[in-house]
């Protein structure tokens, strides 16, 4: 029988860390009299460009358009294929199926989630354009290994890090302990960030696009606002009249001032997001290594992930739900893992291409996968709670 938690709170699965600085941010765009992308838009492209340590910055409206004008304006459409995995957020597809190409979907490892390179050669064709590969959960993928391959057969590199914002790798060859680079430099071509609630850093819904290409960066801003060729912040500094042209069909993907405003008080918290879920994470692989029916997540050697989610594996896909039901009955929130684009109605036969290697470990970790509660206000009390109800679950 389900109990309901009367005394206990319940642990809810994430919250945004947002505070009177974000409020008094807000406040701020609202009363200087430019609310969509302006000068606070600006001042966030360059205080995010220069966390990365990326060139350029250009912010959008969220992650699912940044991918999509990353793969527009590397000119990918109709008869392209780009390789991705399944196993992601159902915008990374998406974005491909938007343009008219069609997602080539790689097998991911189950330890990390992430895409198998040991997969990717198999599944180049001469239709392949680019490689879309995610830092799933935060977790940086091979990034390394990805670009080398590309490079090796005149393909660009597309890098989701929706959640992976203050996530780092170290790039083999480099060795000592400084040499951590932030996801977003970027490694590949391009990279695209999610500011969702969901992730670490938010405006509400938003997103960035970085890149080291000045031309790429200059599409971006070109096609985030209708191909519209003189911004409407030059026009209205402008001491002239000027008449913008459109020479191209662009997209009204901008993020608005309030919302950018919002974003560089999350950027200043970013550090302390990431330090506090790393010692969190460390709690629950601590205690959760060696618990049987339960495998954690790993962390490779040349990756220091976010942690923008922490989730295990239970040994059979019949224990999920039952273990997520009794996690909710003591008052602690789970959701299962990551989806499977291919498993929804929106990915009928024909729409994507299976690449050799299937798709067994991606269906195995969405039906195995559970979320558990991490963000930065968890109190270590209240982890202690989530760890004891895992561990009485799996042993029941
Ligand atoms: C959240 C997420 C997206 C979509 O981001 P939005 O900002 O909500 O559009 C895309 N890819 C991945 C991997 C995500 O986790």
């Amino acid at each position: 029988m389900s109990q309901v938690p009367v005394s206990a709170p319940a642990i809810p699965v994430a919250r945004p860390w947002m505070g009177e600085e974000e409020a008094a941010a807000a406040r701020r765009a609202i009363l200087s009299g430019w609310v969509t992308q302006g000068p606070e838009v600006a001042a966030l492209e360059q205080e995010f460009a220069a966390f990365v340590g990326a060139p350029h910055a250009c912010a959008v409206s969220n992650c699912t358009t940044a991918l999509h004008l990353a793969l527009v304006a590397l000119g990918i459409g109709p008869g392209d294929e780009v390789i991705t995995v399944s196993h992601s957020y159902i915008a990374t597809a998406n974005a491909v199926r938007y343009t008219g190409a069609t997602p080539v979907f790689v097998d991911v490892e189950l330890d990390s989630f992430n895409i198998d390179p040991a997969l990717v050669a198999g599944a180049i064709t001469p239709r392949t354009r680019a490689i879309l590969c995610v830092h799933q959960l935060g977790m940086p993928c091979d990034i390394g290994a990805l670009v080398r391959l590309a490079r090796a057969h005149g393909l660009k590199v597309i890098e989701d890090a929706a959640c992976a914002a203050g996530s780092q790798v170290r790039i083999d060859g480099d060795s000592g302990a400084d040499d951590w680079e932030p996801i977003g430099r970027p490694h590949g071509d391009v990279a695209c960030f999610s500011f969702h609630p969901r992730k670490l850093l938010s405006t509400g819904d938003g997103g960035m696009i970085t890149t080291r290409d000045a031309a790429l960066d200059q599409t971006f801003r070109l096609l985030r606002q209708h191909g519209m060729s003189v911004p409407d912040t030059v026009r209205h500094a402008s001491t002239k009249v000027i008449q913008e042209q459109y020479p191209v069909v662009g997209y009204n993907y901008r993020l608005t001032d309030i919302q950018a405003a919002v974003g560089r008080e999350q950027l200043k918290r970013l550090p302390a997001m990431v330090a506090r879920r790393r010692l969190l994470a460390a709690r629950y692989h601590d205690a959760l290594s060696g618990v049987p029916g339960v495998a954690v997540p790993v962390e490779p050697a040349w990756a220091r992930t976010n942690w923008q989610s922490y989730a295990v594996r239970v040994d059979t896909p019949s224990r999920q739900h039952a273990v997520m039901q009794a996690l909710l009955d003591r008052g602690i929130a789970t959701r299962r893992g990551v989806m499977n684009a291919h498993r929804e109605a929106a990915y009928p036969h024909g729409s994507w291409v299976m690449a050799p290697g299937g798709l067994g470990r991606s269906e195995q970790a969405q039906d195995t996968a559970i979320v558990l509660p991490l963000y930065h206000q968890l109190s270590e009390g209240d982890q202690d709670r989530v760890i004891a109800a895992l561990r009485e679950a799996v042993a029941a």
